[in-house]
């Protein structure tokens, strides 16, 4: 039976009006699992109107009754933590404990959206002129909308929608069409949290709801993670239709292995952050970077032997360390890459194509890949692939090391492996990439600091989560006041007279 997915609109499943759905696939099988239904422009259009609505009541609780939302939200999750984990590994493809991994990210946003009383405090300057006080206010911004993408069906969802609604305002969600279930499920959850009606829609779509969402004029701003031509039309039509942006794009992230990293530590890391999730992550590391041919040959040997015990299964096998590609087109690209690759005159070490997993010969499988002596001009280095595909690039020593992943159009996330101090405080200092892991793969920050990458992986000024997810969802207000001098005496009984 295939589910016929709707929207959630005014705090309610709606199915909508369009006649045009999109397939939601089953990553493991190849078969059609749901359809979804594409919001065309008058019914984004109504939707908007709806969250218009619904924010006016909403912006004017107060911060801590809003909270108090978001933590009973927290509450019904916890009760069906492992249902939402399995509908979100059955529609994306990944593995069950990476889909609750999914999960939390999101709900710690949540959880630090909940501190909206002491987060949204403005500034107050006594006296700053004779008798004068001024202070700030953050304000709501109205309705925004959030367009994610399908690589983590509840984790962005959350991220955007967490702070938006804590500051007050009303969020339209946009999700990926290629796994809507959670996102949906999600919005239901937050209703039975207590959030008031239309106060958070998710409309489902393509195009056509997107650029809705982007040139009305009452959508005040425009969250967006997803690839980066995408990002980078959503940022330009959404600024030049007066919105404020964040628009975060796709990656290409490096890990330099410095000659005295720990080599376990560093294969470790390199197995899980280049093939956990297939790849399917904008922090995977898609390109080693050994320093020095020494490290590099131990490094590569080192691979080939783990990957050869990697398990790539179905999504819900509990012994998989990774499943299928989210859909047909992802793996086809992903095998062309390769091709490209060879192509291009890379070494592979280990092929991927080809991989079947008995039982289930349809899904979108592709084995882990490792190329060596991957050079920078390679498209197979320049762009991203977005699968279980390792590119290892030599450098000859740290300086070019760096200079590799400096010449680099993204500027996501990056790693160094390494146990000298001084190495790896000038790489923090001097490399060109938004988040740093010194020894740590895959640098995602926690909830209260801030997430978003530099160069073409991001447009806009401001990150995700953290202090920035306040200021991108709040607008300020400065007020300045003198007040007559003099203490009142009150009402006077005799005539006034002029002194
Ligand atoms: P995508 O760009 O195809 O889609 C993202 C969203 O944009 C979806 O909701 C989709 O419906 C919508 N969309 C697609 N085409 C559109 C168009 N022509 N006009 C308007 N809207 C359109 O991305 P994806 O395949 O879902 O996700 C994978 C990409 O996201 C990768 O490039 C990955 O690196 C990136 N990503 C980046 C981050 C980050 O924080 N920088 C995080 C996660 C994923």
């Amino acid at each position: 039976m295939v589910r016929v997915l709707t929207h959630f609109v005014h705090g309610e499943r709606s199915p909508g009006r369009s006649t045009t759905f999109g397939d939601v696939f089953d990553p493991n099988t190849g078969k059609v699992q749901a359809r979804v239904p594409l919001a065309d422009r008058a019914e984004t259009e109504s939707v908007i109107a709806d969250a218009v609505a619904a924010q006016v009541e909403w912006g004017s609780w107060n911060p801590q009754r809003r909270a108090r939302v978001l933590l009973r939200f927290l509450q019904l999750v916890e009760s069906e933590r492992d249902g939402l984990a399995r509908l979100l590994s059955a529609e994306h493809g990944k593995t069950v404990p990476d889909a609750h991994g999914d999960l939390q990210r999101g709900l710690e946003v949540v959880e630090f959206a909940a501190g909206i009383p002491h987060l949204i405090k403005g500034e107050f300057s006594d006296d700053a002129g004779t008798g004068i006080d001024v202070h700030s206010l953050r304000q709501p911004l109205g309705v925004v909308a959030g367009i994610t993408p399908f690589n983590f069906p509840a984790m962005i969802p959350l991220w955007q929608a967490a702070p938006s609604l804590a500051c007050g305002n009303a969020f339209i969600l946009k999700p990926s069409e290629r796994d809507p279930s959670v996102p949906l499920r999600l919005a239901e959850l937050f209703a039975e949290a207590g959030l008031p009606p239309g106060v958070l829609n998710v409309v489902n779509g393509g195009k056509e709801t997107v650029d809705t969402l982007l040139t009305d004029p009452r959508v005040a701003a425009v969250g967006f993670v997803g690839s980066t031509p995408i990002a980078e039309y959503v940022y330009s039509t959404a600024t030049a239709h007066g919105k404020r942006a964040q628009c975060f794009g796709g990656a290409k992230n490096h890990m330099v292995v410095m000659p005295d990293a720990d080599l376990d530590q560093a294969v470790d890391a390199l197995i899980g952050a280049g093939y956990g999730s297939a790849g399917e992550r904008c922090m995977a590391v898609s390109v080693a970077v050994p320093v020095g041919e020494e490290t590099a040959d131990a490094l590569v040997s080192r691979l080939k032997e783990r990957i050869a015990d990697l398990r790539v299964g179905p999504s819900h096998d509990p012994r998989a360390d990774f499943g299928p590609l989210v859909s047909a087109d992802a793996r086809d690209r992903v095998i062309g890459y390769v091709d490209l690759g060879v192509e291009e005159g890379a070494e592979l070490v280990v092929d991927g194509r080809g991989h079947t997993v008995p039982g289930f010969e349809d899904g979108y499988f592709v084995g882990a890949t490792l190329f060596d002596r991957v050079t920078p001009d390679m498209r197979i280095h320049r762009e991203e692939i977005f699968g279980p595909v390792l590119s290892v690039v030599r450098a000859a020593d740290y300086e070019e090391a760096l200079a590799l992943v400096n010449g680099h159009e993204y500027g996501n996330g990056v790693a160094i492996f390494t146990r000298d101090g001084d190495t790896a405080r000038d790489f923090s200092h001097r490399v060109d990439t938004g988040m740093v892991g010194v020894n740590v793969p895959i640098p995602v920050p926690v909830a209260y600091h801030t997430f978003g990458g530099w160069k073409r992986s991001a447009f806009g000024d401001l990150n995700q989560h953290g202090p920035d997810s306040i200021r991108f969802h709040t607008r300020t207000k400065t007020v300045t006041s003198r007040w007559p001098s003099g203490i009142r005496e009150g009402a006077s009984f005799t005539i006034p007279v002029m002194r």
